[in-house]
């Protein structure tokens, strides 16, 4: 079998978000599982949507997933003099013709086939036929090109996704695939591209579904076989609308900065118009070995914040502290706070009850910076009455060993010579050290803590 060549070809125009990307992964995937190749190829030749910034968050957003391309960035408007020198060829081998339509006989068509229920296409005036005469050829208008579109027969294909397609030619008129001004038209473009490639596997949104018929009409004009497509359906937002940054779509990048890990991300997305049986939680080695064409999803998948929360958190369960660290230490970073060889171990405690690396540095900050205890729960806890006792605490942790065993030691001791129950003195002493009554068990806790922190945020009650 042939190396399988897959790629991504992203239009920089807008930040890309979660929708897009899924674009992306699955190609990505797909090339992995079987040996092959991914290219990223960037479709810019929308100048006036296309941004630098785009490309910069398409480029960033893919290495943070560790989405890695083997081939690219291909730039398509650094493609230009290759779109046109095919362009020559057709024109010299007969598969395109210059229109010289005007845009107000365009309309007028249009209108008139509007008018008689008609699908508005274009009507051949200028395609040269054996024995038809062409009208005149108007002066001073620079033509557009078309594409001689095959009359008459079928165009089919198998997509991966949706099945047997089959469109008739009859339906397809001819389209442009030159401007005025030679510039070449989206759908040349891509298959100009998808052939000096060498794709052997088109994997993209079904937005593109209806232009599919058209570029694979192109594909044989140049004498070559389409590749296999695979059209994914949309991703919709929580709303149920096309996922899009108009309405409220996050560009992917902002995920990272919210505390999502990468492997979460890519399990999560995975999932969103793709399943391996019931599996919700998955590695990325597992994802690769199982991924596959087969299983794609045939109806639109609908985003769910509150599931790629609890995806991230099961992921956040299991990352080794070690790997995990860095990340929380760089959350603190943004927040001027810096971490020390504590943190894995502050990570392994407090990892079980964070959904995200944010609400985990949020945990460490603690043991870094100073707290500011919450107000109500001070009010609730830290008593009058409980302040001797605190006290004792205090003088026997000024002088104990500072491990687990010592600490717990301590603690039992000052609730025995008080005649204390345990929440009585725990629930204080969280809010004074922690800022907060809800933590893990107050000895593994203050085990982490600096003793000196602890003391003086004890007598600061
Ligand atoms: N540039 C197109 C887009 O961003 C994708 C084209 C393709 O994958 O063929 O939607």
């Amino acid at each position: 079998m042939p190396t399988t060549r897959t790629r991504f070809a992203p239009s920089p125009t807008g930040f890309i978000h979660l929708g897009n990307i899924r674009s992306a992964l699955y190609p990505w995937a797909f090339a992995r599982s079987t040996g092959g190749v991914f290219i990223l190829r960037i479709e810019d030749t929308d100048l006036e949507r296309s941004s630098q910034a785009a490309v910069d968050v398409i480029i960033e957003g893919m290495k943070w997933l560790g989405l890695d391309h083997d081939e690219g960035p291909f730039y398509q408007m650094q493609r230009m003099d290759r779109y046109k020198a095919v362009l020559a060829d057709m024109a010299s081998a007969g598969l395109v013709y210059p229109c010289y339509m005007s845009v107000a006989e365009l309309d007028a068509l249009r209108e008139k086939q509007m008018a008689a229920k008609e699908k508005p296409r274009y009507d051949g005036t200028w395609r040269p036929e054996t024995g038809k005469s062409l009208p005149p050829v108007p002066e001073g208008v620079k033509p557009v090109l078309r594409f001689k579109n095959p009359q008459g027969g079928v165009v089919a294909w198998d997509d991966k996704v949706k099945g047997r397609i089959e469109i008739s030619n009859d339906e397809l008129d001819d389209l442009v695939i030159a401007r005025p001004d030679g510039t070449p038209t989206y759908n040349f473009c891509v298959v100009v591209d998808d052939i000096d490639m060498a794709i052997t596997h088109v994997i993209r949104g079904d937005d593109h579904v209806n232009n599919t018929p058209r570029q694979i009409n192109i594909f044989r004009a140049l004498g070559k076989e389409p590749p296999v497509y695979a059209h994914l359906p949309t991703v919709l937002n929580e709303q149920g609308e096309k996922m899009s940054k108009r309405n409220g779509a996050k560009p992917v990048t902002q995920y990272r900065d919210e505390g999502y890990l990468p492997d979460a991300m890519v399990n999560y997305l995975a999932r969103l118009g793709w399943s391996h049986g019931d599996d919700e939680i998955f590695s990325r080695a597992q994802f690769l070995e199982w991924f596959n064409l087969d299983h794609l999803g045939r109806s639109a998948a609908q985003f769910d914040d509150a599931k790629l929360r609890w995806v991230n958190a099961q992921h956040l369960k299991t990352m080794p502290d070690e790997a995990l660290a860095p990340l929380v230490s760089a959350q603190l970073e943004k927040q001027g706070v810096v971490a020390d060889a504590r943190l894995p171990r502050i990570c392994a405690l407090f990892k079980d009850r964070c959904d995200t690396t944010v609400a985990l540095a949020q945990w460490a900050r603690a043991f870094y910076a100073d707290v500011t205890p919450n107000a109500e729960e001070h009010a609730q806890h830290v008593t009058a009455a409980v302040r001797p006792v605190l006290n004792t605490l205090a003088s026997k942790l000024a002088d104990c060993a500072w491990d687990k065993a010592a600490i717990s030691a301590a603690i039992k001791e000052t609730l025995a010579a008080h005649g204390l129950k345990m929440p009585q003195l725990a629930m204080p002493v969280r809010v004074l050290v922690m800022g907060t009554a809800q933590t893990p068990s107050l000895d593994a806790v203050l085990e982490l803590q600096d003793r000196e922190i602890v003391l003086a945020r004890l007598q600061a009650a």
